[in-house]
């Protein structure tokens, strides 16, 4: 029997080595986004450009590669508050969390692709959530994760397991990650199209583009350099 995933894939560099690893791993992958609002339109913009980048590259990831969904979450914008979505500024926030942090989010994104994949015919999803050098979001740990993998298998009446082939590796172990997967022009690939920078800059660096300086920034570039270095 065939296998198929779906992929939360924002046009970031940790979804699209979550894409990778899928189209490594099942017959059949579809991808999903979400515009929730989000105040720099870069990283959808990338979405795209990526998918045709790996089409082009890879054939053999090119047959098992299908449709592209984009759902529109402007609740999380309704809501608002975030430095993601509003004119707020980064920081660290009293809560202890930057103030980058959007609450819900990573829950309705799972919540919204197990819906979109029980149309499409598809249990697993894959997702870059991430607790090893992430930014301290609580909806990133393998905790929430699961048990939101538990909630929606319950609600759905079917399994619904969910992926998160990064959780316990840093930004380092990424861009490796990527380069076993892909090799160089993987690297590349990711390298020049993807976005991650909360700014969404576009000023190139031999990490990819950003501002440099944003927590997002700061991650990447400190995980290209320890890669490069070993
Ligand atoms: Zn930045």
């Amino acid at each position: 029997m065939d296998t198929s995933a779906l992929v939360l894939f924002s046009g970031g560099q940790d979804s699209t080595v979550c894409l990778a690893w899928a189209l490594s791993r099942f017959d059949r992958v579809e991808t999903v986004g979400f515009d929730y609002g989000q105040r720099h339109r870069a990283e959808l913009a990338a979405r795209p450009v990526i998918l045709r980048g790996l089409r082009e590259m890879f054939p053999a990831w090119a047959s098992r590669l299908g449709d592209d969904h984009l759902l529109p979450l402007d609740t999380l914008k309704a809501i608002g508050g975030s430095a993601l979505t509003d004119d707020v500024a980064i920081a660290m926030g009293e809560s202890g969390l930057p103030t980058t942090f959007v609450p819900g989010r990573n829950v309705m994104f799972l919540t919204a692709a197990a819906a979109l994949g029980y149309r499409r015919g598809i249990a697993d999803l894959v997702g870059g959530m991430c607790e090893t050098d992430f930014s301290g979001y609580p909806d990133c740990r393998d905790e929430t994760v699961q048990a939101t993998a538990k909630a929606l298998s319950l609600g759905l009446a079917r399994p619904i397991p969910i992926h998160t082939p990064l959780m316990w590796i840093d930004k380092a172990a990424t861009w490796r990650l990527a380069e076993e997967l892909g090799g160089e022009k993987l690297v590349q690939l990711i390298v020049a199209e993807t976005v991650t920078c909360y700014q969404g800059d576009p000023t190139r660096h031999n990490w990819g583009s950003g501002c440099g300086v944003c927590p997002s920034c700061e991650l990447r570039a400190a995980g290209y350099e320890r890669y490069r270095a070993t």
